[in-house]
């Protein structure tokens, strides 16, 4: 059975180039692969849609009517993309872009889902340039027939003319491509996908060192926390906040108090303590 995936955003949010770096790595891991993107309607103010179906068989049409990951990246796009969700489907979003009632309303189609603050992650740690490929990092954590190493090759073919004027944007590009990944993986671990109910109760968490606090009330699941960690402490947990975005858990038994998730974190969501 083909992966097909659906990606919408609007002009300007690199649909096109996540869809086309997709397709270069799928092939470059020795898949059949189609895409199909819609440009008119967005040149002339409207949602930019990329159909692509990854197969190790003959595909034989491009379109589709239901997807298996589908992607969106503005609230306008949540329309769009709505009749593409099915049962199965997973659907990838950048919650720093998507006013919270459009997702909300989506959330009654939806069985799993990634909600990532692409926007966010981007400008606070790389450049808000790459938020584009912070999700087509995400997406090559679930796309495991295509190797990490070919997105990392293709990111840098793509981008070749680029980086020669800039040699910066290929440092840039590939953190942001391992970001979206890791951030994939701290998800999975999570087993967030199956959107358990909230539990904000627990808010601290010790060992004989170190007090470590969050504040569900603050926290908007950037997950800068959990890419900070020198000790990879801080995983997301089951739980949901109010504002329907994931919550940092810690295990105590890793944490050694540097502080450095209270100090990157900039809704003050996290405290940490010495004993
Ligand atoms: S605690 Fe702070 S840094 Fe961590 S996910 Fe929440 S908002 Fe982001
Ligand atoms: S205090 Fe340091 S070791 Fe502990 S969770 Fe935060 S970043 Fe990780």
């Amino acid at each position: 059975m083909p992966a097909k995936i659906i990606i919408a955003g609007e002009g300007g949010q690199g649909v096109q180039t996540i869809a086309k770096i997709l397709t270069k790595a799928a092939k470059k891991s020795g898949k059949n692969v189609s895409y199909l993107p819609s440009f008119g309607v967005e040149q002339r103010g409207g949602v930019s849609l990329a159909y692509i179906q990854v197969s190790s068989r003959p595909i034989p049409y491009p379109r589709f009517s239901k997807a298996d990951f589908v992607v969106t990246l503005s609230s306008r796009s949540c329309e769009t993309i709505k009749n593409f969700i099915s049962d199965n489907s997973l659907v990838i979003y950048d919650s720093a872009e998507i006013y919270e009632k459009d997702i909300n309303e989506l959330k009654a189609e939806i069985k799993r889902f990634v909600a990532v603050p692409a926007k966010n992650i981007a400008s606070e740690k790389l450049s808000t340039k790459v938020a584009n490929i912070i999700i087509l990092g995400v997406l090559s954590a679930q796309l495991k027939d295509i190797s990490f190493q070919d997105f990392q090759d293709t990111v840098l073919m793509e981008l070749a003319a680029k980086i020669k004027i800039k040699p910066e944007l290929k440092e840039l590009n590939n953190s942001a491509l391992q970001m979206g990944a890791e951030f994939a993986q701290n998800y999975e671990s999570s087993d967030h996908l199956t959107g358990k109910s909230p539990d904000e109760t627990v808010r601290s968490f010790e060992n004989d060192k170190v007090k470590w606090t969050r504040f569900p009330e603050y926290c908007k699941g950037c997950s800068l926390c959990i890419l900070s960690c020198p000790v990879k402490a801080i995983t997301f947990a089951k739980d949901l906040n109010f504002l329907g975005t994931p919550m940092p858990i810690v295990d105590m038994e890793k944490c050694i108090g540097c502080g450095k998730c209270m100090q990157i974190c900039p809704d003050g969501a996290i405290n940490v303590e010495k004993k």
